[in-house]
């Protein structure tokens, strides 16, 4: 009887050293230090040893753990040396009985102490008590110990992994709601119960809470992805119809430019018409008039162009009229503006240009088209022009100055055509 009563006490007294160091706070100092006396604890041989290791224990939990702890010591004390009494008055069970109760009392107390109070520790505790309170025997006690013991493990694994596991899921919910938070922000989007998890998560005390708080804010979570995607898809959707409404554009800028085109160009000659003529001139005036820019004007007319259409028809006239002005258009500068004029009558407006330079310009083309050859119906032909050149002069308006270089053309019909008079030649 006293062997197995022995080894019970030296059992208990193990595993309720191995859940003080489960329970300890400090795990580096008085954990490890408990550790080391589980051992020796298991291969006591007889009461003075275990008496020895639990003063041992004694002295590094006392350190540490709270006055808890040194009653349940105490009472491990007196459990003892009622074992020890016991050996020798062996009909006193119920003293040792009584003592064994008061120590898994105090045991429970402190084990509950340190735990988290939900429903599953709970209801593991009040069933120890229960067990605890109907204890009467050594039998009792035997069988108590063992359930007892695996109910403490149960209650102290569950409590530890619960803690842990808690405080992992609410690192992990915290840089969830954190960056659902930013994403919310970002889209400009406000959301009063994704705040709410938050605060929750914060008061948040048991496992079940943070699970529930989990599981709200994966919701959250969800909604906003689908949210995301649903802009996604419509920023994708405005970016195409962006894309589209800027082709359009592109195509109106075209066809404007187009238009702004046909607006000054000759349909016949693809030359400046006169509408764009009478805005030239008109900006050669300005600039002569801020600037003192020099700029020259010829008027070049086809020499009997009547004969043209009436020998060889409109349309090959029409075809001389084209011809004509890419001959031209080849011996001027891009900045000189070539205009049809009138019917068979261009102006020809040559900015910073001089009047002697002017005069050769218009020699040339005059010139080169006196030189061209012209066929119809395999007969060749030639044409000729009479032009008349001016620039433009401090008391001019647009009026003088045209009067002025049409006179001169004038002049040059008069004086037989193909030729190239001048405004100083009178
Ligand atoms: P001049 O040497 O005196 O200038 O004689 P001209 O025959 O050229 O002058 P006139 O003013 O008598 O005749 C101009 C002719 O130019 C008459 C008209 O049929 C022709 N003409 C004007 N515009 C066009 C055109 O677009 N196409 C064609 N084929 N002929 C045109
Ligand atoms: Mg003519
Ligand atoms: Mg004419």
């Amino acid at each position: 009887m006293n062997a197995n009563i022995i080894k019970e006490y030296k059992d208990l007294s193990v595993f309720l050293l191995k859940a003080l160091q489960g329970a300890s706070t400090s795990e580096a100092v008085s954990g490890n230090a408990l550790a080391t006396l589980c051992e020796p604890l298991e291969k006591a041989a007889d009461a003075s040893q275990v008496k020895r290791i639990h003063k041992q224990a004694k002295e590094i939990v006392r350190k540490e753990q709270p006055v808890d702890v040194n009653l349940l010591l105490s009472s491990v004390k007196s459990m003892k040396e009622s074992l020890l009494a016991q050996s020798a008055v062996e009909n006193d069970l119920r003293a040792l009985v009584d003592e064994f109760k008061k120590m898994i009392t105090l045991a429970l107390h402190h084990i509950e102490s340190l735990s988290l109070h939900d429903k599953k520790s709970r209801k593991l505790f009040s069933e120890c008590r229960e067990e605890l309170n109907k204890l009467e025997s050594i039998e009792d006690m035997s069988r108590y110990a063992g359930k007892f013991k695996q109910l403490f493990s149960k209650t102290l694994l569950f409590e530890d992994e619960t803690e842990r596991e808690r405080d992992e899921l609410k690192k992990i919910i915290s840089i969830l709601a954190d960056s659902i938070s930013g994403l919310l922000h970002s889209s400009g989007d406000f959301d009063s119960g994704l705040d709410e998890c938050i605060d929750r998560l914060q008061k948040a005390k048991t496992l079940s809470e943070v699970q529930e708080i989990r599981e709200a804010l994966l919701k959250e979570a969800q909604g906003l992805q689908a949210h995301t995607r649903q802009m996604v898809e419509d920023v994708r959707l405005a970016q195409t119809q962006v894309d589209d409404a800027n082709k359009k554009v592109e195509t109106l800028k075209q066809q404007m430019e187009k238009v702004k085109q046909e607006i000054i160009i000759d349909p016949l000659t693809r030359t400046y018409n006169r509408r764009a003529y009478d805005e030239k001139i008109k900006q050669e005036i300005m600039g002569f008039q801020r600037y003192s820019r020099p700029t020259a004007l010829a008027i070049i007319d086809i020499d009997h162009f009547k004969n043209v259409n009436d020998t060889y028809g409109h349309r090959t006239g029409d075809g001389v009229l084209r011809i004509l002005c890419v001959i031209m258009k080849k011996e001027i500068r891009g900045i000189d503006i070539l205009a049809r004029y009138g019917g068979e009558e261009f102006a020809l407006i040559l900015p910073h240009t001089s009047y002697g330079k002017a005069l050769e310009v218009a020699e040339r083309i005059r010139r080169k088209v006196e030189e061209s050859r012209f066929t119809y119906k395999g007969k060749p032909f030639s044409v000729t022009i009479s032009v008349g050149v001016g620039t433009l002069k401090a008391d001019d308006t647009l009026e003088t100055y045209v009067e002025r270089v049409d006179q001169a053309l004038y002049r040059a019909k008069d004086r037989g055509r193909n030729r190239v008079v001048g405004e100083e030649d009178q």
